[in-house]
């Protein structure tokens, strides 16, 4: 089956021409003017509109035992909304508890995805202990094509690593050249300050973000990036939230750490007069590290149009409003989490591009390239090239509309950013040669989507 579009403006890192391109089965095979093609190809007309790679989320939670419950999103729900929204290729965090066995959780959540997925899917791999089989289980693993770790230096006593087994984990990661990705808050601080807060009768959503503030973020994430600098391993800090932590980030950086950045959509454009709502409103927005003081947003845009933060992802993780009622008596136990899945690419082309704060060039970084580039999935995915996989996104600037629960795919009775207005959004969505969605509907194939090998690239 071969495929041409015709006539749009393709848009990657290092350039933006207009041209034809041509699909034949997976892959792209030509890129050019005025392009012929033999009969029986599907002509998609791109005229008028942009044309991206695949965006890729490298943060996201889709199957997730935590705080009690799970997320409600399906490998089936969750990839569909994905591609509505733009998105090719996620990233889940492959999550297995302290008690839990590494290898047996990996192939726990391999199984959830295998066959379900509409669009393409690589895991994290969490290391939450690091006990006597630890290495050769995670050798095990990175043999497989999971070539990134992820460490929590919160949630102690459940996700949570203390500093020698994080130091054992990216002693590792460094010797077999894989990358680790870090949840930066300190968890005695949380734990001690959640304890004062109630224990003075403190227990809305409004006191979660006092109960892990700024300070213990950029505590995090500087411990972080020292452990990164003494065992020359190569690190990125997820969900970067405010300006103090990406302070210790940059200033790690310039000592010559290996240390890169994610940020997340809420932390651009919600702040935490959200979670400070009454009642379920405020719990609707309960996530870790917290939405934080609005002056931090302009700190995030600036860094992420100069590059400093290298990518936006979303933590994706839906909780029904039922689920974060759990958390009715006390904050702490509010699940942690809010959707994105969907509205990333959308929001951010918005409120970045549209609004002047982000080059063109640089939001097609941020949400797809650079993340292919760390993640060792670049050139397959994460550009328009010939022999590139053909994820594709042709994007319509033209449409108007507004983020609501309503129109979402996403399996939540919620969305964070209700109301928000979007301009422009995803046409048609191709991913490996196949249209998967078109004007905001799914066409496609379920189940189609692969797990993708990946070879470790950090030595
Ligand atoms: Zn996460």
């Amino acid at each position: 089956m071969a495929l041409l579009i015709r006539g749009g403006e393709i848009v990657t890192v290092d350039s933006r021409v207009r041209a034809d391109i041509y699909v034949e089965n997976e892959t792209i095979t030509r890129i050019g003017k005025n392009l012929d093609a033999p009969p029986n190809t599907e002509i998609i007309d791109a005229a008028g509109k942009l044309v991206f790679p695949g965006f890729i989320d490298p943060h996201v939670h889709i199957y997730l035992p935590f705080m009690a419950t799970f997320a409600k999103d399906t490998h089936e729900t969750g990839s569909i909304a994905a591609l509505i929204g733009g998105t090719t290729t996620y990233i889940e965090m492959c999550c297995p508890n302290r008690n839990d066995d590494a290898l047996a959780g990996y192939e726990l959540w391999k199984s959830k995805a295998a066959g379900k997925s509409a669009c393409d899917y690589a895991f994290h791999m969490s290391v939450t202990k690091f006990v006597k089989e630890t290495e050769s289980q995670l050798r095990q693993i990175v043999a497989d094509g999971t070539a990134s770790f992820k460490i929590f230096l919160a949630y102690k006593n459940f996700f949570g690593v203390d500093d020698g087994e994080m130091y054992q984990t990216l002693e590792l990661a460094k010797r077999l050249g894989v990358i680790t990705t870090a949840h930066c808050e300190n968890a005695e601080l949380v734990a001690r300050l959640q304890q004062k807060l109630l224990a003075e009768g403190k227990i809305g959503p409004e006191w979660h973000e006092p109960s892990r503030p700024e300070s213990v973020e950029a505590e995090g994430t500087g411990r972080f990036a020292t452990f990164l600098e003494n065992t020359g391993a190569t690190g990125y800090v997820v969900h970067l939230s405010c300006e103090k932590a990406l302070r210790a980030a940059m200033d790690a950086k310039s000592r010559g750490v290996k240390v890169h950045v994610e940020s997340v959509l809420p932390h651009f454009l919600l702040d935490k007069s959200y979670a400070e709502r009454p009642g379920v409103e405020g719990m609707k927005h309960v996530m870790s590290p917290p939405l934080r003081a609005k002056q931090n947003q302009d700190a995030l845009w600036k860094a992420l149009a100069g590059g400093s933060i290298d990518t936006v992802g979303t933590d994706h993780c839906p909780f029904d409003t039922e689920q974060k009622l759990l958390g009715k008596d006390s904050f702490v136990n509010i699940p942690n989490g809010i959707p994105g899945i969907e509205d990333r690419v959308n929001l951010l082309y918005t409120h970045g591009v549209k609004r002047g704060r982000l080059e063109l060039d640089r939001f097609v970084d941020a949400a797809s390239t650079r993340a292919a580039k760390l993640f060792g999935l670049f050139p397959r995915k994460g550009t328009i090239a010939v022999g590139s996989d053909a994820d594709l996104v042709i994007f319509d600037t033209n449409y108007r509309g507004v983020v609501s629960v309503k129109s979402q795919h996403v399996n939540n009775n919620y969305n964070g950013f209700e109301g928000m207005e979007i301009e422009g959004r995803p046409s048609v969505v191709i991913v490996r040669g196949k249209v998967q969605v078109r004007d905001g509907n799914f066409v496609g194939e379920r189940g189609r989507g692969k797990l993708l090998k990946r070879e470790p690239t950090h030595f």
